[in-house]
């Protein structure tokens, strides 16, 4: 038997927020959950108790249910609001699009997602406009729903007044608004404001809450505003593979996070070390940010020796949107880390100009 290298003694890395572990408020409401017999599929008081600890946060009577990840997350709630003959209108950069293996279109039986190509990844009143009246005639997939990345892929967040002015296209046009919330607590720190704001408020219809990278081991939520819109839902997650037989471990640790206010400062944390960072690298000579820094992630461009030197000082990072090197921040991240990469980012910047 070979012995696992035990990575948790390596330097910390941020190429993924999904590289950091299970926060202690969730670990210790899993711990508490884990005493004794309760009844499987939902049916026991955790789950209640982690339905109820949302409809507090939320300031409303939502439906609340519970999936593995967010790919079944997103999938089954745009599924839910499409017939098949329906299309889903999203930013060509969405993570339902780009990194869900065509598993929303696979789950609605066919729904198909209507991209936009917008400046930032963010989809706009006129984007979705376009889209939705561009045709109207049989053959094109009926318009019926609008996803929404909240922050976005790269790291940008919807003001509240974007988000109101998206949600009245969408009424005017019939079409109902989606939320891919996989960092929706770094959007809620970010601007300040009450999840009920950004979410009901707004006029967005279905939330998929990101408990993953907020510091869970796993699990989303998925919340229905409009309770017309979850009828049957618990039979799809079910007929998914979605619906946990134990489901208090997917449920005991959203009490520990909302009851606790761990999803929101784990969220401030991982956003204060993005602008750490960022502040840090600002006006380096070949080194840019590739977007605004918003919430938890940083996007630089650099020369490819440059990002090559990064590399061979033991740094991970994905170059997959734009070639540039991204950076994510979780609720672990290490401050004096933080700068260790500034450090280096600084070095490799210096030495490449130096060369040339
Ligand atoms: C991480 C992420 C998801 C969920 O991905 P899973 O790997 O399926 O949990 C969804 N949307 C966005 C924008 C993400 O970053």
């Amino acid at each position: 038997m070979s012995a696992v290298v035990p990575q948790h003694s390596a330097p910390q890395q941020f190429a993924s927020d999904n590289y950091a572990g299970i926060c202690p408020e969730a670990w210790a409401a899993m711990a508490e959950a884990n005493q004794g017999y309760v009844p499987a599929y939902g049916e026991d008081p955790y789950t209640d108790r982690a339905a109820d600890a949302f409809r507090t946060l939320f300031q409303t009577k939502c439906e609340v249910f519970f999936a593995f990840n967010g790919t079944a997350a997103n999938s089954l709630a745009l599924a839910a609001l499409c017939q098949s003959y329906h299309s889903v209108i999203c930013s060509a950069s969405a993570h339902v699009e780009t990194d869900e293996c065509g598993a929303p279109e696979f789950f609605s039986n066919g729904s198909k997602l209507l991209v936009a190509q917008t400046e930032d990844g963010k989809l706009t009143p006129d984007a979705v406009r376009a889209l939705a009246t561009g045709r109207s005639d049989i053959h094109f997939p009926k318009p019926r729903a609008v996803t929404i990345t909240q922050p976005t892929e790269t790291g940008q967040v919807y003001t509240l007044a974007e988000i109101h002015a998206l949600s009245a296209v969408c009424r005017e046009l019939g079409l109902r608004l989606h939320m891919d919330g996989a960092r929706f607590a770094n959007a809620c720190a970010a601007l300040g404001c009450s999840p009920a704001d950004m979410t009901w408020r707004a006029g967005v219809d279905v939330l998929c809450f990101g408990g993953t990278k907020n510091g869970m081991a796993v699990g989303e939520a998925i919340l229905f505003f409009d309770p017309v819109l979850a009828e049957d839902f618990d039979y799809r997650c079910k007929q998914a593979g979605q619906l946990a037989s134990k489901m208090r471990y997917l449920a005991a640790p959203w009490i520990g996070m909302l009851d606790t206010g761990a999803w929101l400062t784990n969220a401030a944390h991982a956003n204060a070390c993005a602008q750490r960072l960022a502040a840090r690298v600002a006006g380096l000579p070949g080194i840019a940010p590739m977007f605004p820094v918003e919430a938890n992630a940083v996007f630089l461009s650099a020369p490819p020796a440059v990002l090559d030197a990064l590399r061979a000082r033991g740094w991970r990072f994905y170059t997959f949107i734009g070639g540039g090197a991204r950076f994510m921040f979780a609720w672990d991240a290490d401050p004096a880390r933080v700068d260790q990469l500034g450090d280096d980012i600084a070095a490799v910047a210096v030495e490449a100009l130096q060369a040339a």
